[in-house]
C-alpha cells in the first residue's frame, strides 16, 4: 500500500523515565488487546497473578487496566513500566507499543503520524516544516474512496498556503479557511471533479481577506474558551488554563517563528482526509484554526509556553471521539465560519 508519513516519523524515541508528561499517567485507561490478554491469562508467577488481579472489563466488554491514582497500575516510581522491565516491550499491551503513533487507512492509502499529546512527538512536530515521505508497505488495499484523490489534492494546496512567504500566520490561516470553504461548497454541490481547478487557482493567487469586516476577536475567543470548557475534560489544569484565558481580552502572543504554521500543518495532515468518509473538510480547517489560536492565546499563561499548550489541546481533544464529534456538530449547526476568520487573526 502507498504509505505517507512525516519525515520526522522514524526519529521518534520514547523518553521513558525522562518523560515530563508520561502517557502512562495521562488519565487514560490502558486497553489490553486480545493477543496480549491471551498472554496474560496464562502468565505464571507473581506478575501473572498481579496482572490478572488488576485488569477489568470496560463498558465495551474489552479488558483494560483501570487507572490507579490517575495512572497505569504498572507504572513504577521512576516513570517506568513494571511489565516492560520484567518481560520486555513485546509483553506490554499493543497500545503501549504503538503510542503515540497513529495510522489511518483510506482504501489504498495508509497515513502514519505521531500524536501531539506526547511531548517528544511535539518536539519533532514543531521542530521542522511538515514534509511527507511516500513509501510502500505490505497490506491488502481496498478500492479508493471517490473523494480520496480530490481531497488529497486539496490538502496539498491547503498545506502549501501555510508555507507562503511574506504573509502573517493569521493571513495564512484565513486563506486556509477561505479555501476549505470553497472546497466544501463543491463537495456539497456534488462537484468534486472541480476541486483540482480550484486548487490551481489558489496555488496561483494567495487570497487576502478584508480585515475590516471581521468580528471583534476577544468575544469570539471567549466564546470558544467557554465551549472547550463544556467538553469532557481529562485534567483540572486544562480547565484552569481555559478559565485563565478568559481574562486575557484576546491578547495572544504570536507563537515562535514557524511554530504556528507547523501546528496548523499537523492538524490538517491528521484530520483533513476524514472528509473522504463524510464529505466534511470545513470542520477540520476550523479545528485547525481553533487549535492554533487557542495554543497562541494560552501560551503566555503556561510556564512551558506554546508547545505545551498545543500538547494539552491535543491530549484533551484528539483522544476523545466524543469531544471531536461535539465540536463537529457545533461547527456544522452554528455556521461558525465568520467567527473563525476573526479567531484566525493571530
Ligand atoms: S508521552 Fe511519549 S515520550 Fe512520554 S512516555 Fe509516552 S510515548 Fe514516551
Amino acid at each position: 500500500m502507498e504509505t505517507h508519513a512525516p519525515q520526522y516519523y522514524p526519529a521518534f524515541r520514547c523518553l521513558e523515565g525522562r518523560c515530563p508528561h508520561t502517557c502512562c499517567a495521562a488519565g487514560w485507561e490502558i486497553p489490553v488487546d486480545p493477543a496480549t490478554a491471551a498472554l496474560y491469562e496464562t502468565l505464571p508467577g507473581p506478575l501473572g497473578d498481579r496482572v490478572r488481579a488488576f485488569w477489568e472489563i470496560d463498558p465495551g466488554g474489552e479488558p483494560c487496566f483501570p487507572l490507579r491514582g490517575g495512572g497505569c497500575p504498572f507504572l513504577n516510581g521512576e516513570g517506568l513500566c513494571h511489565i516492560h522491565i520484567k518481560l520486555g516491550e513485546e509483553a506490554t499491551p499493543l497500545i503501549c507499543r504503538t503510542h503515540p503513533r497513529f495510522c489511518y487507512e483510506y482504501g489504498p492509502l495508509r497515513e502514519r503520524g505521531l500524536c501531539a499529546s506526547c511531548p517528544e512527538a511535539v518536539r519533532l512536530i514543531l521542530g521542522e516544516d511538515l514534509v511527507l515521505t511516500v513509501s510502500r508497505e505490505e497490506g491488502s488495499p481496498e478500492d479508493a474512496p471517490p473523494l480520496l484523490s480530490p481531497l488529497l489534492s486539496a490538502r496539498k494546496t491547503a498545506l502549501a498556503l501555510l508555507t507562503t512567504e511574506g504573509v502573517s500566520l493569521g493571513q495564512k490561516l484565513q486563506a486556509v479557511l477561505l479555501f476549505a470553504n470553497e472546497v466544501q461548497v463543491l463537495l456539497d454541490e456534488d462537484q468534486p471533479e472541480s476541486i483540482p481547478s480550484l486548487c490551481r487557482f489558489y496555488e496561483e493567487e494567495f487570497p487576502l481577506l478584508e480585515q475590516a469586516a471581521l468580528f471583534l476577536r476577544p468575544p469570539v475567543l471567549e466564546k470558544y474558551l467557554e465551549l472547550l470548557g463544556e467538553l469532557a475534560i481529562l485534567h483540572p489544569h486544562w480547565r484552569k488554563l481555559l478559565a485563565a484565558g478568559k481574562g486575557r481580552q484576546g491578547k495572544a502572543a504570536p507563537p515562535p517563528p514557524r511554530m504556528g504554521e507547523r501546528c496548523a500543518a499537523y492538524f490538517l495532515y491528521r484530520h483533513w482526509l476524514r472528509g473522504v468518509w463524510d464529505g466534511d473538510v470545513l470542520t477540520w480547517a476550523e479545528f485547525t484554526v481553533l487549535g492554533t489560536a487557542i495554543s497562541s492565546l494560552l501560551a503566555p499563561l503556561h510556564p512551558e509556553g506554546f508547545a505545551e499548550v498545543f500538547r494539552l489541546f491535543c491530549e484533551e481533544l484528539e483522544h476523545s471521539e466524543e469531544n471531536l464529534a461535539a465540536l463537529q456538530d457545533f461547527f456544522w449547526e452554528k455556521g461558525v465560519l465568520p467567527e473563525f476568520f476573526s479567531l484566525a487573526a493571530i
